[in-house]
């Protein structure tokens, strides 16, 4: 069981529609450098508005992240983006993690092209008081150094030329995902027929 109270806590935000061996690969990795008690999988909420695609429901997205995660027993999988609702800022998502854990160390976990849409935000020196971030590599992606060696660690990582964008087109192909996501991944993807073109729109429980 996840202890109660870890003093080293990553968190691992992502829409996770599917979660990869990427997004594993990456928090196994900090989590050794990093000596993490524990890393909290946060699936994001639902956009508002459909935006140029449509994201498959949080509840799909949720368990698809349980059942990745399941079997490591540093890993868990948080529900607070999602059960807040609308679009999910990093800046909502370690706050409520400061609240929620305030005797804790936070270390945010990003790939590489994460972290340069962060640093992209207005009100970016906000975050620096809740986490320190890790940046990991990510094929196709250069790992900026910004320069604030206390904020930002840059971790290199085995590259994994995943992306959940890849894995859905290659649903749709009919091509496999076998080994690019975990086992019981494939499982429910082909249990709910997620990401076949009939299924563009399919909510939870359709
Ligand atoms: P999409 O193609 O839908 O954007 P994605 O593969 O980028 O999906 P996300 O859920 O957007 O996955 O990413 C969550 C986090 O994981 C981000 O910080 C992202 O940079 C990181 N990440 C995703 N894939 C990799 C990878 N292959 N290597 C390292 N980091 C990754
Ligand atoms: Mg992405």
């Amino acid at each position: 069981m996840a202890q109660k109270s870890p003093r080293r806590l990553g968190i691992m935000g992502g829409t996770f529609d599917p979660i990869h061996h990427g997004h594993l690969v990456a928090a196994s990795e900090v989590a050794a450098e990093f000596r993490l008690d524990e890393v909290i999988f946060v699936p994001t909420g639902e956009p508002w508005q459909k935006a140029s695609r449509s994201v498959t429901a949080a509840e799909h997205r949720y368990l698809l992240t349980v059942i990745a995660t399941a079997s490591n027993p540093r890993f868990t999988v948080s529900r607070v983006d999602i059960d807040r609702g609308g679009p999910t800022y990093t800046i909502d998502t370690l706050r409520d993690f400061r609240r929620m854990y305030p005797q804790a160390e936070l270390f945010f976990i990003t790939g590489a092209d994460a972290m340069a849409q962060i640093m992209s935000w207005k009100n970016v020196d906000e975050l620096w008081e809740l986490a320190h971030f890790v940046s990991v590599t990510r094929p196709g992606y250069v790992s900026q150094d910004f320069g604030r060696t206390e904020q930002i660690s840059l971790m290199e990582i085995p590259a994994m030329a995943i992306s959940s964008t890849d894995c859905r087109q290659r649903v749709e192909d009919g091509k496999p995902v076998w080994y690019l996501v975990p086992d019981g991944v494939v499982q429910y993807i082909n249990k709910h027929r997620l990401y076949q073109s009939d299924s563009a729109t399919r909510g939870f429980g359709d």
